[in-house]
């Protein structure tokens, strides 16, 4: 049994192959070419799908921005990828094929990957956030993921956590991912040294001394940990995972764990803050889960 995976982000297309005990048996990556649009992305797809024909039994495809989970449909939430809203990446590949096609959104992708092979094992209620250029959230419930009534919920970076704030991307202002996402830190750094800084650039150890990068990456826990206090109110999870590459810095992690647990009532505290364990192959793994499913006929 082989999968054919791919994981659709807003600069790059992960692919691969994965087998029947959901090891990766090879992963490449190609670029979006987001300006060619939600065809370009399509064409991109069909044209590896070519590469592998007559190689895989299921696709399976995690990708950026909202997705009728059913019927495979991109429905919105994709403002990286002009006019791929609409998008039918089931039954356009299902018809070319023959094969069953499974698709989601990245981030409940993610979390289903770490659900099933990565830090959620074991856990039937968690949370998972992803921080880069947004905030994405996957809100795993009882053994599944919870999609809500149009397949948008979890959307933990539209939260609005400052009334009449900064501008966010989808039109609305004061949302939580334009304080809390890596860009939002990485721009207001950039913005102070007026020169453009990474992420990785400013966690390196020299940097990490500077009074205004100690200022500021004080600030941005805070505002990570507001939305992280809300969910835990909300939900009184006993596993929140975060994700993206700026975890894998384990002062950042360290720093929102201590902050976080301050500011919990007891009967919140039982949280545990694990650091994504899958890295870049969550989605991928979680795609082909979902496809295997479909296999299944389950
Ligand atoms: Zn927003």
């Amino acid at each position: 049994m082989k999968i054919l995976v791919f994981d659709v982000g807003g600069t790059a297309i992960k692919y691969g192959m994965v087998d029947e005990n959901f090891d990766v048996l090879f992963s490449e990556e190609m670029p979006t070419n987001a300006f060619y649009g939600g065809n370009g992305v399509m064409k991109s797809l069909e044209m590896k799908m070519d590469e592998y024909a007559g190689q895989f039994d299921a696709i399976g495809i995690s990708t950026a921005g909202q997705v009728d989970f059913e019927k495979g449909i991109v429905t919105d939430g994709t403002g990286n990828i002009p006019n791929y809203k609409g998008s039918d990446l089931k039954g356009t590949f299902e018809k070319k094929y023959g094969v069953p096609v499974a698709v989601d959104n990245d981030v409940n992708c993610a979390g289903l990957g770490e659900a099933h092979f990565g830090a959620g094992v074991g856990e039937d209620n968690f949370l998972c956030l992803t921080y880069g250029t947004g905030v994405g959230g996957c809100i795993f419930w009882n053994g599944d993921v919870f999609r809500g009534t149009n397949c948008a919920a979890g959307e933990f970076g539209h939260m609005v956590t400052h009334a009449g704030g900064r501008d966010c991307t989808c039109g609305r202002k004061g949302c939580y991912e334009a304080y809390a996402s890596c860009r939002a830190f990485t721009n207001i750094v950039s913005e102070r040294f007026d020169r453009y800084m990474s992420g990785r650039e400013i966690f390196k150890e020299e940097n990490l001394k500077n009074p205004v990068i100690i200022e500021e990456l004080d600030n941005w826990e805070n505002e990570i940990v507001n939305g992280l206090v809300s969910l835990c109110n909300i939900f009184n999870p006993s596993l929140i995972i975060l994700g993206g590459g700026i975890m894998s810095e384990d002062l950042l992690v360290g720093h929102i764990k201590e902050k976080l647990y301050s500011r919990l009532d007891d009967n919140y505290k039982c949280v545990r803050i694990e650091k994504a364990k899958l890295r870049n192959k969550a989605g991928m793994l979680g795609a082909a889960y979902l496809a295997n499913k479909l296999l299944k006929g389950e």
